[in-house]
Formats: structure tokens, C-alpha cells, sequence
């Protein structure tokens, strides 16, 4: 028989995993070597920018008076997003909300209308959930209640994840959303511990260099959150810091980012931390894959679609006020 005449060739399952971030360049300062390793191990890893990030500052000086950037700051940044995107290797798609910006002052400013904190929350929701029904993620990253930085847009896509990541696989939930799935594992980015900067400050001091966490360790208050899992991604760090940089208009190329040499991060905090949040399959001490657990993709997707799945992990704890 011809072989065109045959069926369709059985399609290849692949571990499937999303990253839900706020605005575009957040992929890249938050987890970026991780999706790098897992795109060179044959992980489909999807970005999802809940926003556009319109109204983001130009951070490198020397973009600052541009009047090409300053005249469409959007598409600049659509642009910018397209390059790492390439760089990492990973598909990505835009939720289509407003960025809300970072309200300024005392008191602070109203946020202003139409943004995507102030979207109702069906609406975002029911955005990713259709996201979530149409990758079929195995695993989901995202912030933790606190949203990692108290920017309105982070906190919110931390609100828009944790639900949407509880509706996607309930029939009764968004029935105009697509088919039902269920993600089986929802994880926290954590990689701005005081352990790691510790550690890169007191590296950078025992080489007599000059260290630019002095202050902000100084002045930390905020305690280290739980960290369930670690990926090793030190090969995959200038993948993270190309990505970063093609975000120009975002990145100081002379800022604190590069001030710390490559082999002293990859010496002493070789891998990207995560906490996990949800998970339908018990979370193993010193985890270091966020697919542990799961086995093969073909196992992975038999389980997401296996239905009366019960959490056997949760220590998300509703977002205090
Ligand atoms: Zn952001």
C-alpha cells in the first residue's frame, strides 16, 4: 500500500509545559534556563504574557530618549518578545490584557481603566483556561500569592493561574472554553531568595570584587519561601541572559543582571528554584524535575485525562489583603 493511503502516523505525546508570566520579559528573568533545558530535552514549553507590557519604563539608558521606542512602545516590545522567544525556543502566546503599570506615589493613583487588574475576573480566567484546554499542559508555572514583586499585573496573574488551573479540567467550568483538561502540577517561581543572593554576595566578596547586593541585603525583610524543587540549568544561563537582553528597552545591559560574572553563578547557585503549589501526585523531597512523578508523556496524558483526580499536594494559601 502507498504509504499516503495509510492513516494518519500516530501523533508523538510530548511532555507539555506553560509558564504564565505578566509581561513580556518576566520569562526571561524568571525561570528562562529552566524552559532552555527542557526545550533541548524535547519539552513543548509554552509562554503565556498575560499582557502586553505597554506600560512598562524604558529601563537601559541608552534607549531612554528614542523617539522610534517612545512613539510605539508597544510593538517594541512585541518585537522584543519575538527575539527571546527565539532565543529560548519555546512557543508563546499573548493573553491580550493591558498592562496596569506600577502605581507610583502617597496615595497611591487609582489603576487606570481597562487594565488587566481591573478586567473582571471571568474574563481572565476564562482567557487562560482556554490557554490550558488548548496546549494541554502537563505542568504549570506561575508567581506565588504575593505575585514574586508586589507589581498589581504579577499578583493578578498569580490570581488568574491558581483558578485557571483549577477549572480547566471541570466540564462545568467555561463550557464554551474548549475540551476539559487538567494540569497535573502547578509550581511557584522562586529565584530571588535571600540564600541565593547571599550566596552570590559572599562569592563576589571572597574574590575581593565588588558585590551589588551590599544594600539590599542589608535592608531584607522578606522571609526565603518554601523551595520543593531545584533545576540544575547552569548550562543553559547565557540562553537566560540572551533572552534577557534581546528585551532591550527592559534590561540595563550595565545593571545589577550582569554585574555578577556567569561562572560564579554557575558555580554557586547552579540551578532555578520552585516551589510547588498543587499537585496531583505526591511531591518527592530534593525534587529536581518539575515532571517528576508523572512518567512517560503518554503516561502524563493518560492520567491529566483519567477524570476523579484528587489533589494530594496544596499548600496555596489564599492571598492576605
Ligand atoms: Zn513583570
Amino acid at each position: 500500500m502507498h504509504p499516503e493511503t495509510e492513516g494518519p502516523f500516530p501523533v508523538t505525546e510530548r511532555l507539555r509545559l506553560m509558564c504564565v508570566h505578566a509581561h513580556p520579559d518576566d520569562e526571561s528573568s524568571k525561570g528562562a534556563a529552566t524552559m532552555a533545558k527542557y526545550v533541548a530535552a524535547g519539552v513543548e514549553v509554552l509562554v503565556v504574557s498575560c499582557t502586553g507590557g505597554e506600560r512598562g519604563d524604558i529601563l537601559n539608558p541608552e534607549l531612554q530618549d528614542d523617539p522610534h521606542i517612545l512613539r510605539d512602545l508597544a510593538q517594541v516590545r512585541r518585537d522584543e518578545m519575538a527575539a527571546a522567544q527565539a532565543i529560548l525556543g519555546v512557543q508563546h502566546s499573548w493573553l491580550g490584557f493591558v498592562d496596569s503599570g506600577l502605581p507610583e506615589g502617597d496615595p497611591l493613583p487609582p489603576l487606570p481603566e481597562g487594565c488587566f487588574a481591573l478586567e473582571p475576573l471571568e474574563v481572565t480566567i476564562e482567557a487562560l483556561v482556554r490557554e490550558i484546554r488548548r496546549f494541554r499542559p502537563h505542568v504549570m508555572t506561575t508567581y506565588d500569592e504575593n505575585g514574586g514583586y508586589p507589581h498589581p499585573d504579577h499578583i493578578m496573574c498569580h490570581v488568574v493561574s491558581v483558578a485557571a488551573f483549577d477549572a480547566a479540567g471541570d466540564p462545568a467550568a467555561y463550557p464554551h472554553a474548549g475540551e476539559p483538561w487538567q494540569p497535573l502540577k502547578l509550581y511557584y517561581n522562586g529565584g530571588f531568595t535571600k540564600a541565593r543572593i547571599q550566596a552570590l554576595h559572599d562569592a563576589l566578596v571572597a574574590m575581593g570584587e565588588e558585590s551589588p547586593y551590599a544594600e539590599w541585603l542589608a535592608g531584607w525583610e522578606r522571609p526565603d519561601r518554601a523551595v520543593t524543587t531545584r533545576i540544575h540549568a547552569a548550562d543553559y544561563y547565557d540562553v537566560r541572559d540572551r533572552a534577557l537582553l534581546a528585551h532591550r528597552t527592559q534590561i540595563d545591559p550595565n545593571g545589577t543582571w550582569f554585574k555578577v560574572p556567569r561562572d560564579v553563578q554557575q558555580r554557586e547557585w547552579p540551578y532555578e528554584d520552585y516551589e510547588a503549589a498543587a499537585s496531583f501526585v505526591p511531591i518527592a523531597e530534593g525534587e529536581d524535575d518539575l515532571f517528576a512523578g508523572l512518567g512517560s508523556a503518554e503516561k502524563a496524558t493518560a492520567t491529566a485525562s483519567s477524570g476523579g483526580l484528587h489533589l494530594v499536594h496544596d499548600t496555596r494559601v489564599e492571598r492576605s489583603a
